[in-house]
């Protein structure tokens, strides 16, 4: 658990000008389908928990509050997803960076969704012209399928295993992901996978996540160290 003078919500503005310009960490998560099983809220949990890991690591980074709307438009048609589109979750961040400003020493963006990485480039090339400093963060996992595959269901398991339906879990498209993507780009996640599920997620288990969500906190602190 986070010290609350260390979550931009919980602490008063004296606590944060006593850090005298931390970090702010910002989770960007997204609301979309992740199949029958997992709830349309995982990548904002990934997100959360990478970004909590920081901030537990680094003493000079402040749990901001987190972006669980994104761009999530290739999931439309699945009950539940919402997605404010790339051009205006990019403003909506740049916004974010500039009124930090004063504040803080930069923004990390802890992205736990893919397709926020168009607007994130965005916010990074609009940071550069204006002198901000902007981290992107998006984790790897070596071997990892998709999307509410084996990887993200092993996720869940581990940080939020009251919310996985193991009993409606299966598999959808397994086809490599770079064989899907442009018809995705075009035609979205329905023209390829019926139930939402890109990869199986058959054989997760809350220990693999655990593992996935260390190394990718690791992957986070050392770009941060390497920035910052
Ligand atoms: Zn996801």
């Amino acid at each position: 658990m986070v010290d609350s003078s260390r979550v931009v919500a919980e602490a008063t503005s004296g606590d944060i000008a006593a850090l005298n310009r931390p970090f702010l960490v910002i989770p960007l998560g997204s609301t979309e389908q992740h199949g029958p099983h997992l709830p349309l809220g995982t990548d904002s949990i990934v997100a959360q928990a990478l970004a909590q890991g920081l901030v537990d690591e680094h003493p000079h980074c402040m749990l901001g509050p987190s972006v669980d709307i994104g761009a999530s438009g290739e999931h439309e048609g699945f009950a539940g997803t919402l997605s404010i589109g790339t051009p205006m979750l990019a403003a909506f961040l740049q916004e974010i960076v500039r009124s930090a400003r004063p504040s803080f020493s930069g923004v990390i963006f802890v992205s736990g969704h893919g397709g926020n990485r168009d607007a994130l480039s965005l916010v990074d090339a609009t940071a550069r012209e204006e002198g901000d400093q902007v981290l992107c963060f998006f984790p790897r996992i070596e071997g990892g399928d998709a999307h509410a595959g084996r990887s993200e269901t092993s996720l869940i398991l581990a940080l939020r295993p009251d919310l996985v339906r193991s009993d409606r879990a299966e598999a959808g498209s397994v086809k490599a992901i770079g064989e899907l993507i442009g018809e995705i780009r075009d035609s979205g996640v329905a023209s390829v996978s019926e139930n939402g599920v890109l990869g199986d997620p058959t054989g997760a288990f809350a220990d693999e996540g655990s593992v996935f969500v260390e190394a990718m906190v690791r992957q986070l602190c050392e770009l941060v160290e390497e920035r910052f």
